[in-house]
This record gives structure tokens, C-alpha cells and sequence, in this order.
């Protein structure tokens, strides 16, 4: 019998203050997500991506990112990461004192010119010339649409790896692969994941999955197959993206815990805490879309069977 590839330990990188947030068509108050991310530093998260550092026109959400960044408290243990889109994000990065950022680019050129007004490799050009200056801030990179692209489908697995081919030449040694419209299926998944974890042993991959047709979880598991232990995800299904029209939220992080946990794969982090910092995000922003806050949390196996703890008692 063959067993399911399953790791010991996943990493799981918190999402949903920079991916959940940026969505919103109201402004979410700065008081509001500095609670959230402070109820998140506390469920055992070592690295919460909280905010982006984008021109507040672009996403009007991510305006106070430096008053969220002087705010926040800061546990040990956890890293305070952003996303960035350019050199002006990375200096501004750079100025709060963050350890790492993202820099964002799409597998696809459409993708591309429509949320950072110029193509894939001329990205990968601003990402060279960040890394030219030189700064402290360690620079990763995470690659949007790879799994599919509202304006050109599926990009050729070709197109993938060159991308992969000029970031990782550049040195860059993390890098997220997501699925930004959630239209990927678990084959494709692990296909691609398996051939560029092949191709890069020394790389770390992030998997980052919208539920836009309800599997994300069977890619998360796909790609686990594949040799993948890097995950993003967001409290209470939060997210989607503003150049990628109707897509859902990331795959919900107290989903995604749960169900590791009880697969045997330890993602050290306090479910009970997670989940009333999902509740607390589906009061602020009115909406959620999780499993978990729907259903509870997963009952403990008893004599007679499964028993449900319905928290929305
Ligand atoms: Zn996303």
C-alpha cells in the first residue's frame, strides 16, 4: 500500500491582513486591523504578512500601512512581512525596519499590466534593481495567476519556469506560487509543484490557494504530495484580488489547521485563538468564508463517533 506523502510539520505564513484586507470595499479602520493582527500574533503564526506597501490609490486599503506597522505589538517569534510591488514599496519597507518583503509579479503579462502596469520580466527587472541597493530588507518574491489567469488561462509550464529560472538566478530563495483566481485543479497542482521542487531543491515554495471553485484544500493536499510544506492562508477565508475579477477568498486558515492536525502534522498554532480572531474579522468586515466558523470546530473522535462543538452557540 502506498502512503500519502505527508510532512511532520507545515509552515503556515498568515495572509489575511494584507490579502483579506485589500479587498474590502470599505475601508477597514486602522484600529480594527491592528486588533486583528494582534490576535493573530498571539495563535503561534512565525511569520503574519500584515500589510502591503502599495500607492494608496492602487488599494486604498493598504493607506495606513505605516501606522499599522508602528502600532502593532510584536511578540517574539513572530516576523512582520508586506508585500510590495516596486522600489518605492521596498524603501518604504525598508525605512520601518521590515525584516522581508514580497515583491509581487504575475505569471502571465496581462495579469501583469493589469496590477503593476508592465510585464513579467520587466518586474523581474524592478526585483534585480531592489536587490541592487543593497538594503537590509531580505527580498522574496511570490508569483501571482500561475495556476490560471482570467485574461489568458492556463499559462504554459514553460512560461513558468523561465520566470522561476530568472528570480532564482537572481538568488532569490523563497518564492510563493499562487493561485490567484482559485481556478487551479489538484493534477496541474501537483504537476507544476513536482517539476519546479525537482528543478530547485534548494528553493522553499509557498503555496498560496484562493477556494474560488472549492479546492483549494485537494490543491493544498496535491501539493503537499509534491514535496510542499509552505502555505499561505487566511483567517476566515479572507481575500481575492483586485486585478483578478471573481475571485474568492484564500483558502481559511483555521480550515486548513484543523485539518492538519488531524492528518498528524503539527502547524504549531492555537486553534482556539485562531478561531475567535476569524469571528472577530467576520464581525469587522461583516462577511467570512470558512468552514470552520460555519461549522464549528471538529469534534474529538468518542465512543459512538464524531461529536461536533459548535461554537456559534
Ligand atoms: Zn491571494
Amino acid at each position: 500500500m502506498k502512503n500519502l506523502n505527508l510532512p511532520k510539520k507545515v509552515f503556515i505564513k498568515e495572509v489575511g491582513p494584507r490579502d483579506g484586507f485589500q479587498i474590502e470595499k470599505k475601508f477597514v479602520p486602522t484600529e480594527n486591523k491592528i486588533e486583528v493582527i494582534d490576535m493573530l500574533s498571539a495563535c503561534g503564526f512565525a511569520d503574519i504578512q500584515y500589510t502591503a506597501f502599495v500607492h494608496p490609490k492602487a488599494i486604498p486599503n493598504m493607506a495606513d500601512a505605516a501606522e499599522v506597522s508602528a502600532k502593532i505589538k510584536r511578540p517574539a517569534g513572530v516576523e512582520f512581512t508586506a508585500l510590495i510591488p516596486n522600489q518605492k514599496g521596498y524603501e518604504r519597507a525598508c525605512g520601518l525596519g521590515l525584516k522581508r518583503v514580497e515583491l509581487t509579479m504575475s505569471a502571465t503579462d496581462s495579469h501583469n499590466l493589469s496590477n503593476l502596469n508592465c510585464t513579467s520580466l520587466e518586474s523581474i527587472a524592478r526585483l534585480e534593481e531592489c536587490l541592487k541597493l543593497g538594503l537590509e530588507t531580505q527580498l522574496c518574491a511570490g508569483l501571482a495567476v500561475v495556476f490560471g489567469c482570467p485574461f489568458e488561462g492556463r499559462p504554459p509550464y514553460e512560461r513558468i519556469r523561465m520566470l522561476v529560472d530568472r528570480i532564482v538566478g537572481l538568488g532569490i530563495k523563497d518564492l510563493g506560487l499562487a493561485d490567484t483566481s482559485g481556478v487551479g485543479d489538484p493534477k496541474q497542482v501537483y504537476d507544476i509543484c513536482a517539476r519546479l521542487v525537482d528543478a530547485y531543491p534548494s528553493v522553499t515554495f509557498y503555496v498560496h490557494v484562493h477556494n474560488t471553485h472549492g479546492a483549494a484544500v485537494a490543491n493544498i493536499l496535491a501539493a503537499m504530495q509534491a514535496g510542499i510544506t509552505h502555505f499561505d492562508s487566511s483567517v476566515a477565508g479572507l481575500g481575492g484580488c483586485p486585478y483578478a475579477p471573481g475571485a474568492s477568498g484564500n483558502v481559511a486558515t483555521e480550515d486548513i489547521v484543523q485539518i492538519f492536525e488531524y492528518m498528524g502534522i503539527e502547524t504549531g498554532i492555537d486553534i482556539d485563538r485562531l478561531i475567535a480572531a476569524a469571528k472577530r474579522v467576520e464581525e469587522i468586515v461583516g462577511h467570512s468564508d470558512s468552514a470552520t466558523l460555519k461549522a464549528g470546530k471538529m469534534g474529538h473522535l468518542v465512543e459512538g463517533g464524531p461529536i461536533c462543538q459548535n461554537n456559534r452557540q
